[in-house]
């Protein structure tokens, strides 16, 4: 792999710059962005592998560039958050984000999600055990567009880690995942104490399910041990 092309985007400026000395350290490319036009204008000429987003931005902030950058499908997505504000992190996570970090954070921290997050995103390694497309109760996961289709032909566009967590469920038909399993496949890091990575990550998979009859008992809480696929893969 070449090496990875991280993207800042940060309108303060000490934030910017130290994060962009911390990877640059660590060998990374570095690109910087201070709203969302610069945003767009780096993904315009380069390549980006992981994008490390300010969530209070000015212009538009970084929910809605979120919704932007979702559209490129190889993007790694971390975003940042004020202290204490759960409201944004669960909105992050619902739009697609792959993990969030709480300001003040530890740069130790950051670089670490960056780094497995960055292995998540290179290693499709444990996607050959599926075929690209796998079809269950009607429904099917097309691994090249990353789209589950439903049964009367809707498309959902999912994120990494809801594919990656449908996937997991996909390949393990029938048995309880547990929420590290599952956080470890969408994130490559472990869980943290009240961590809604996973539960969010579900909650939106269910969501689509729900879209058609039928769909709502596809995924399973079992509860104190995390969740099971109920569904046939054909
Ligand atoms: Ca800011």
């Amino acid at each position: 792999m070449q090496t990875p092309n991280i993207l800042i985007v940060e309108d303060e400026v000490v934030t910017r710059t130290t994060l962009k000395s911390l990877f640059e350290a660590e060998g990374y490319g570095v690109f910087e962005a201070e709203n969302g036009d610069q945003m767009h204008d780096v993904f315009g000429s380069n390549n980006v592998d992981l994008v490390i987003m300010d969530i209070n931005l000015p212009g538009k902030n970084g929910l809605i560039l979120a919704r932007e950058v979702r559209d490129k499908k190889n993007v790694g997505l971390i975003f940042l958050t004020g202290r204490d504000n759960d409201v944004d992190r669960i909105l992050g996570l619902e739009i697609g984000a792959d993990d969030y970090l709480t300001k003040p954070f530890n740069p130790r921290e950051l670089t670490i999600r960056a780094r497995n997050l960055l292995a998540r995103t290179a290693s499709n390694a444990d996607d050959e055990d599926l075929p690209s497309k796998v079809s269950f109760n009607g429904w099917t996961l097309d691994g090249d567009s990353r789209s589950l289709i439903s049964p009367s032909g809707k498309e959902f566009r999912l994120p990494r880690s809801e594919f990656r967590a449908l996937h997991l469920f996909l390949s393990h038909p029938g048995k309880i995942l547990t929420r590290e399993q599952l956080i470890l496949e969408m994130t490559g890091r472990e869980l943290r104490p009240n961590d809604r990575t996973v539960d969010v990550t579900i909650r939106r998979i269910r969501k689509h399910f729900e879209s058609e009859e039928g769909g709502e008992d596809l995924i399973v809480t079992i509860h104190g041990e995390g969740y099971r696929f109920c569904g046939e893969v054909d």
